[in-house]
């Protein structure tokens, strides 16, 4: 009896074992081939490559600090490092020294020959997002950042059709109110909470700071500060788990607007520690965890020197370059990507689709191509 038992224990042992150093293994390469099932967009408005892939930008900073004390400055001082490499990664340190090192990777860097472009030749953010979001750039119809209802349906919506989702399962949280107007083509269709509009929640604290954003106004009447989208955002995703997330902040371009290149990079390396905490509670959750695909990129870029940095418009080159990261438990690619062909935001949506196993030209024939390169 007691042989009988030590057998089974044995038995029961080398099963555990083998599965255990089954699943190290499928941990280690992390990479599987059925879909993910859960899905999240971040954007980070009007973020140039340039500092994406190179950091502080030198010369940017000294020319907006008007008195001569810019080298002695702590920021600066906490971001300068001669290589870009060095620089990017003090700038934003989950994004270059976790996400990209392991999990993910990123397109876009002219210096690697590596091209993210946008299609509508206004280069401003309505006409972005709505790019990103439907596969299609519609500059006849889409030419100003007025808060009209999106004219075509979106790739939110089309996840949550095929995937049959309910109103609370597709979610949006965004620190600039327009995009309740870009999110969606048919309105009230899904959980939207953009600009300064009250959440609720059960959560005390959570309550408190829904209150608060409208007592610490920003400069900008229809943008919050990020912390309270963000804060909000994770108080929904704690809640409700929601299949589809789309996450846009907006700091990173409204300081820009304003010549206050300090606060870009102050805004960008809190968004990087957003991407973070993100991250950190989806590798947590046994549901999403490696069974996610986030999607990162931004709406425009901006001008491209000393001058025009705080812009971005049809007149100026910069403004259409932008970039893209995707971070997929079923593809392999890291780190920077160089060599593949010239790549467009509209392709985005038909992209998201594909990794997931769907195919977007269901919804839109006419939106750009999957970028089929990355299932090589
Ligand atoms: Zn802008």
């Amino acid at each position: 009896m007691i042989a009988l038992d030590r057998r089974i224990l044995q038995y029961l042992l080398t099963t555990l074992f083998l599965f255990l150093a089954l699943s190290h293994a499928s941990a280690e390469t992390n990479h599987r081939t059925t879909p993910p099932e859960y899905f999240v967009l971040i954007t980070l408005d009007g973020v140039r490559d340039i500092e994406l892939f190179a950091g502080l930008h030198q010369e940017t900073f000294k020319t907006s600090k008007k008195d001569k004390s810019w080298e002695t400055d702590p920021l600066y001082q906490s971001l300068w490092a001669p290589s870009p490499e060095a620089r990017r990664l003090k700038l934003m340190p989950f994004f270059w020294g976790e996400w990209m090192k392991k999990h993910g990777f990123v397109m876009g860097n002219p210096s690697k020959g590596s091209s993210v472009m946008l299609r509508n030749r206004h280069r401003f953010s309505y006409p972005g997002y709505s790019e990103i979001l439907t596969g299609q750039a519609r500059d006849k119809i889409i030419h100003s950042n007025d808060e009209i209802q999106n004219p075509a349906p979106t790739l939110l919506e089309f996840f949550k059709s095929s995937w049959n989702l309910n109103h609370d399962q597709t979610a949006v949280f965004a620190s600039w109110q327009t995009i309740r107007f870009i999110s969606e083509h048919r309105h009230g269709s899904m959980f939207i909470n953009a600009g300064h509009a009250s959440y609720s929640s059960e959560n005390p604290l959570i309550q408190q700071l829904s209150k608060l954003q409208f007592e610490t106004k920003t400069p900008w009447d229809s943008v919050r500060h990020d912390a309270y989208t963000m804060a909000f955002c994770k108080d929904y995703v704690t809640q409700h788990l929601p299949r589809v997330l789309y996450l846009s902040l907006g700091e990173t371009d409204d300081w820009a607007h304003d010549s206050r290149y300090d606060r870009v990079l102050q805004a960008l390396h809190q968004s990087d520690k957003y991407l973070q905490d993100l991250w950190s509670f989806y590798q947590s959750n046994e549901q999403t965890r490696d069974n996610t695909c986030f999607i990162i990129t931004t709406d425009h870029g901006r001008g491209d020197n000393i001058y025009n940095w705080m812009h971005h418009n049809d007149k100026l080159d910069g403004a259409k370059r932008i970039w893209l990261a995707i971070i997929s438990p079923t593809l392999k690619q890291r780190g920077e990507l160089s060599g593949h062909p010239e790549i467009f935001a509209d392709q985005i949506a038909s992209t998201a689709a594909m990794i997931f196993g769907l195919n977007y030209a269901q919804q839109d024939p006419d939106a750009g191509e999957a970028m089929r390169f990355l299932l090589e």
